[in-house]
């Protein structure tokens, strides 16, 4: 890839959290981006600790985070991550996680927002009760490799980024509540994720348009009416990928990569209603 257009261009992230450390390595190998982390306050756009709420959706929280970087640098290119963890509104099923990236080229008119279901996750908190012992809870949250967040009763943050026992012990009183601290440089496993989709941030912007050369070109829907394979009746399967532009807005559909032709007569709403 000598040829690709970003090589040695650099492209602002917006971050407070270390996150350059996940991202930068992926995107450089594969587009030659230069990643620039831009000290932005990214707790105005909303805290795991709840003391600020997010507004609008993943996505939305990571494109408003990203364009506050380019704004700050002055850099057309720019990049955010966003965390959610459940229970959260955003989470279609219980305790999970999910890391979303987006990435902006304000001259090509591009806005790209990928996101990843992760189950691993450490996301936990327990409330300390009299006489008890918390070595289960914190073995259970990766502590001290990972940090936690200290509340009172009433839900005051006490102490974030708390990593040591010496820090905790003052701290764990009966009443309080003990979470995990969710910013990516206190908590290895989510650091390992947004690393993952960087991964794939990278692959995706790797591969140009074929109708304008834009990156960014890979799956942006799927097209539904798999056909029943004793009717031939469209079902709700997945049909076919298509491949889209977020630049130029150009579609294309491909084959399920799985070769899968024809659902089973079982997911039929004819043949099995
Ligand atoms: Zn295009
Ligand atoms: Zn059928």
């Amino acid at each position: 890839m000598a040829d690709h257009p970003y090589r040695g261009r650099r492209a602002a992230l917006a971050t407070q959290h270390g996150k350059e450390r996940a991202l930068a390595p992926p995107l450089a190998r594969r587009v030659g981006l230069i990643v620039e982390p831009v000290a932005i306050d990214t707790d105005a756009f909303g805290t795991f600790t709840g003391t600020t709420p997010r507004a609008g959706t993943a996505a939305e929280a990571a494109l408003a985070k990203a364009r506050a970087g380019m704004a700050a640098s002055g850099l057309p290119l720019g990049l955010a991550s966003e965390g959610s963890f459940g229970p959260h509104p955003w989470l279609p099923f219980g305790a999970g996680g999910v890391e979303t990236l987006a990435f902006i080229d304000a001259q090509r008119g591009l806005e790209l927002t990928l996101s990843a279901v992760s189950r691993r996750t450490n996301f936990a908190h327990h409330d300390v009760r009299d006489g008890e012992d918390i070595a289960p809870f914190l073995a259970r949250v990766g502590f001290p490799s990972h940090a936690l967040v200290v509340k009172a009763a009433d839900g005051t943050v006490l102490a974030t980024g708390v990593q040591t026992m010496a820090a905790l012990s003052p701290l764990a009183w009966p009443g309080h509540r003990l979470e995990t601290d969710m910013r990516a440089h206190l908590n290895p496993t989510r650091m390992a994720a947004i690393r993952a989709l960087a991964g794939r941030l990278a692959a995706r912007l790797g591969t140009l348009c074929p109708a304008c050369a834009c990156p960014g070109w890979g799956e942006t829907d799927v097209q539904r009416g798999l056909p029943c394979s004793s009717c031939q009746q469209p079902t709700q399967g997945i049909a076919a990928i298509i491949d889209g532009c977020n630049a130029c807005g150009h579609r294309e559909s491909r084959p399920r990569p799985d070769g899968v032709t024809a659902a089973s007569p079982a997911a039929c709403d004819w043949c099995n209603p």
